[in-house]
């Protein structure tokens, strides 16, 4: 892949299009509720994109750069290659007043991976995105029965015995190939999901130097700062799994009764 494709994100290629941003789905949730603050009549004039499957996958009002069918689908899809290939699969927009985009709203349209175009891709047919329970039940399991001290990796712990297979969002060889593909606006959006509060990374250049292994610990001194995705407070105190805030490595924290608290990062090659 060229090096242009290391400054690209996601927002150049789609725009109020599955997984929304913060903004666009506060914009979408104002018009379904009737507080569109453009139009004051109960129904806002739109266009929904859907697949060949008439699953809808984008919404937006009908306004002066949305005025017809064509250019909604050049504001829903910017890049030309990106849209004629997602065109060649089925992809379409239909005018809505309502029911498209009631559907979409229904559908948590924050979550999930934007639109696949079919022929070579980088994204991983495996596992992308982390289960946070799923996760936090192993940690706490292998923590409990194995080797307390913080310096042991969970993942080494889990593996002691276990079926258990990493997201492919926490696999950097994984990701740096995925990141060069054309497929990197998804990767980039599975970053950020799995990133939980945290945004970033904004450009595959950001998501490249995250995979960096060392994180925080690269200074020595620097610990990490969790942005906790899900706690469960237990009688052996709390427990607390997410992604460090500053380096995006996955960890989990324990905050015992006597408040000693221990962190241990997720996977060994990702301190
Ligand atoms: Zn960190």
């Amino acid at each position: 892949m060229t090096a242009l494709m290391t400054t690209v994100t996601d927002e150049t290629v789609f725009h109020y299009v599955r997984p929304l941003r913060g903004d666009e789905h506060g914009d979408l949730l104002s018009i379904w509720s009737g507080h569109d603050i453009l139009f004051l009549s109960r129904s806002t004039p739109g266009w929904a994109l859907i697949d060949a499957q008439n699953q809808v996958w984008g919404w937006h009002r009908r306004e002066p750069e949305w005025s017809t069918a064509s250019a909604a689908l050049d504001g829903f899809i910017a890049d030309p290659i990106m849209r004629e290939r997602l065109v060649a699969d089925g992809f379409r927009v239909l005018a809505d007043h309502g029911p498209l985009l009631e559907d979409f709203i229904r559908g948590n349209p924050s979550y999930g991976l934007p639109p696949l175009a079919s022929g070579p891709t980088g994204r991983p047919a495996e596992p992308i995105l982390p289960n946070w329970g799923h996760l936090l039940d192993l940690a706490q399991h292998a923590v409990r029965g194995g080797d307390p001290h913080a310096s042991t990796p969970v993942e080494d712990l889990i593996l002691a015995g276990r079926d258990f297979h990493r997201p492919a969002v926490f696999k950097p060889a994984v990701m740096r190939r995925w990141l060069a593909s054309d497929d990197a606006p998804a990767a980039l959006s599975a970053m950020r999901a799995a990133a939980g509060r945290s945004d970033s990374p904004r450009t595959t250049a950001e998501a490249f130097a995250l995979l960096e292994p060392l994180g925080c610990n690269r200074s020595p001194g620097d610990g990490h700062t969790l942005d906790a995705h899900l706690s469960d407070a237990s009688t052996d105190g709390d427990w607390l799994i997410g992604t460090c805030g500053r380096c995006w490595h996955p960890i989990v924290e324990h905050e015992r009764p006597d408040l000693t608290v221990s962190t241990w990062s997720l996977f060994g090659d990702l301190r």
